[in-house]
């Protein structure tokens, strides 16, 4: 995942740029990067897999001046990418992927265009946005053919010396809003980066939409065509709570979806508690719901870990994900708990991480209750370390047949005999008391976005 940001100020816009960049700091860990335009178009770039974005921009932020600035945080590519064009110089910042980059990159290396930016033998896919525009008379041309050509999902901030193109992927799938104040507009992949910038939402970028805006608000939009599909993991996991995507609220979605899990359950319990941190809203909506007290069994210590510190090892990763989440033993001890989590990718950091933790605080009862269907297909739309193999339900399947089957329509009927054995498959692999999983139909119902599609591949393969 990566989020962006930018910013067109009438004075110094370079508080909001690294503050509003630092907003998305929960969608990626690999790099980060600014561009701002002041005097001349001045450019930076850090890993942050082993250091917080604060740290290292401090001095890049503190140096600079400019009206006009981008930045990003990135999970693969180092952004932002500056290319002088025919229609003039350009730095620019993506969110998503294109699923045919090396094909696409190929084709153009045919064509004479080179790429500077190759990390690990792959090209940088920001690098091949980039190029693909500046084959094109201006920018809103550029755009439109480079959304022609890639497959996938491309959202971007193309920022020149007279303003910022903000433009949304065709499906809508990684959204960007716009925001406003006295002297300032800016984009975003996060609304929860305006309101302390003293920016409030003016609009949703649409998808295929491209927006041209500078300090003194949009001066062009272009409508594109598009059908939308957005990710609805971003309001069940990879969202920030404080934002929404086309006005619908994260933080409200997952109280929904804890309403929902609650309003099915039999189960009697003596609190509703959630996975910290992104089970937490779940697990309010949850409490609503039963009338259970919402109580913290499991907190988790995060004062000394940055956010995006990314430790070089699987090991010391393993050790600093098992420190952090701490048992309160008691509000454990002899309680029937409901602990609500957001989703279940392989299941083994909420088996050894969570559950046992429970287990040996003296929990009577482990319910674990999950805010969205079993994962079965890993997305395809954003670089990801996941594959078919590891997660837990595929091999619950695996288990459950002898082998990978190429058929798992079954196991998707959530009233099938199949998807109940996956599911009671799973429960004894976690070790806990119950295990269910929120319905797809009520998962979609909790999100609620109005005539809109929404991108739910990671569930039944459709998107
Ligand atoms: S496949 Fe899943 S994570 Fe990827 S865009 Fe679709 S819903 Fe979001």
């Amino acid at each position: 995942m990566s989020g962006i940001f930018g910013v067109a100020s009438r004075t110094n816009g370079m508080d909001a740029l690294f503050y509003g960049t630092d907003y998305h700091s929960h969608l990626g860990t690999e790099f980060a990067g600014l561009a701002v335009q002041g005097n001349q178009l001045d450019r930076t770039i850090h890993r942050i897999s082993h250091g917080q974005f604060k740290n290292l921009f401090y001095d890049f932020y503190r140096e600079r001046s400019g009206e006009l600035g981008i930045g990003v945080i990135s999970d693969y590519d180092p952004q932002p990418i500056v290319v002088q064009a025919r229609f003039g110089t350009f730095a620019l910042v993506t969110a998503g992927l294109v699923t045919n980059a090396q094909p696409l990159g190929e084709r153009l290396v045919e064509q004479g265009v080179t790429f500077s930016e190759i990390l690990n033998g792959r090209l940088n896919q920001t690098e091949l946005v980039a190029k693909l525009i500046a084959l094109k008379p201006d920018p809103v041309a550029g755009i439109e053919h480079m959304f022609d050509r890639v497959e996938g999902s491309v959202s971007l901030l193309l920022m020149m010396r007279e303003g910022i193109y903000a433009a949304c992927d065709r499906h809508g799938r990684f959204p960007l809003a716009l925001g406003a104040g006295d002297s300032t507009m800016a984009a975003a992949s996060e609304t929860c980066a305006f309101p302390n910038l003293g920016l409030r939402v003016t609009m949703f970028v649409q998808p295929g939409q491209i927006v041209f805006f500078n300090a003194d608000g949009v001066q062009d939009s272009f409508v594109g065509s598009g059908t939308r599909k957005t990710c609805s993991f971003l309001w069940i996991y990879t969202g920030y709570p404080a934002s929404t995507y086309e006005g619908v609220s994260v933080e409200a979605v997952r109280e929904r979806c804890g309403r929902a899990l609650a309003r099915r359950d039999p189960v009697e319990a003596d609190l509703a508690a959630g996975v910290p941190d992104s089970g937490t809203g779940h697990a309010v909506g949850y409490a609503m719901e039963s009338g259970l007290p919402f109580r913290r069994p499991l907190v988790k210590y995060s004062a000394g870990y940055g956010r995006s510190y990314i430790p070089p090892s699987q090991e010391v990763r393993d050790r600093i994900a098992r420190m952090k989440l701490i048992p309160i033993e008691d509000i454990c001890a002899g309680n029937r708990l409901i602990v609500c989590e957001d989703s279940i990718v392989r299941g083994t950091q909420l088996k050894n991480l969570t559950i046992r933790k429970l287990w040996d605080a003296g929990a009577a009862e482990v319910h674990i209750r999950v805010a969205c269907p079993p994962l079965m297909f890993p997305c395809r739309y954003n670089l990801s370390t996941r594959s078919v193999e590891e997660l837990a339900a595929r091999r619950a399947i695996r288990a459950l047949e002898g082998q990978a089957p190429d058929d798992i329509s079954a196991y998707l009927d959530e009233d099938g005999q199949k998807y109940h054995d996956m599911v009671e498959w799973i429960r004894r692999d976690l070790n806990c008391t119950s295990l269910a999983y929120l319905h797809l139909a009520g998962m979609q119902e909790a999100i609620s976005l109005p005539d809109a599609g929404l991108c739910t591949y990671c569930w039944n393969g459709q998107g």
